[in-house]
């Protein structure tokens, strides 16, 4: 079992409603809860995420086009931040999930450092490293009805940006996404094997724009309105 996530840039608004369900739910959660804050009414606002929503601009102006890229732990099958810790906090389970014993952990920070991603955040109010669980205690929770047991960001997207998923299974929605639209993991050279797939924008389509009339039996209202449509 290979577990994960799909995430469509071609439909992500950039609304951040995956990141601030993440927090609600995650912080409360007695997998890696409580995400701290610090100082949440001060001038400089700071905390624990597990996933952040980036916002890029492509090309120039005026072929410029806004980019949002949610970013969370990618769950890699070569994950370096598993290898790396001292402890033994940081582990991978059978189903791929990636995750952090917090009663192990010692906030060395050394699997921040493996991580190219940028996935794992220090929470200094507990002195332990906090990631990304795809949200375990929902998804294996059998008391839930089956179409809540996804993680709370899949949950909450507005747009369906967010399929949650087996990659092992050939069958599985993101198992067929990712081949049908050309899933891509962020930056494999690195050999993390992210598991986590990015669906590409699509390239927009052509606008049908009406020509001028050029024949007379077009009617004069005909022809205001489309003069009106092509300003
Ligand atoms: Fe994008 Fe969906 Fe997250 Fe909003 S909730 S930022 S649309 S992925
Ligand atoms: Fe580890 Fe980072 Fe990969 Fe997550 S994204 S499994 S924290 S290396």
């Amino acid at each position: 079992m290979r577990l994960g996530l799909v995430i469509d840039l071609d439909t992500c608004v950039g609304c951040h409603a995956c990141a601030t369900a993440c927090k609600e739910w995650n912080t409360s959660s007695p997998v890696s809860g409580p995400l701290s804050d610090y100082e949440p009414f001060g001038a400089d606002p700071s905390g624990v995420w597990f996933n952040r929503v980036r916002h890029y601009e492509l090309a120039g102006y005026p072929a410029s086009k806004p980019m949002n890229f949610p970013m969370s732990c990618m769950h890699c099958e070569d994950a370096d931040c598993v290898t790396v810790c001292p402890t033994g906090a940081s582990y991978k389970r059978d189903d791929g999930i990636v995750l952090v014993d917090q009663d192990k952990c010692m906030g060395c920070n050394l699997c921040a450092w493996a991580c190219p991603y940028g996935a794992r955040e220090l929470d200094t109010a507990s002195g332990t490293m906090k990631k990304c669980t795809l949200c375990v205690d929902r998804i294996n929770d059998m008391l839930l009805p089956p179409e809540e047991r996804q993680p709370a960001c899949v949950l909450v997207c507005p747009t369906h940006a967010r399929f949650f998923g087996d990659f092992d299974d050939p069958a599985s929605e993101v198992s067929r996404l990712t081949a049908e639209r050309g899933g891509f993991g962020l930056m494999p050279e690195l050999g993390y094997a992210p598991v986590n797939q990015y669906l590409p924008p699509r390239e927009p389509k052509t606008v049908w724009r009406p020509t001028a009339p050029s024949s007379p039996a077009v009617s004069a209202a005909c022809a205001r309105c489309i003069k009106h449509v092509l300003g």
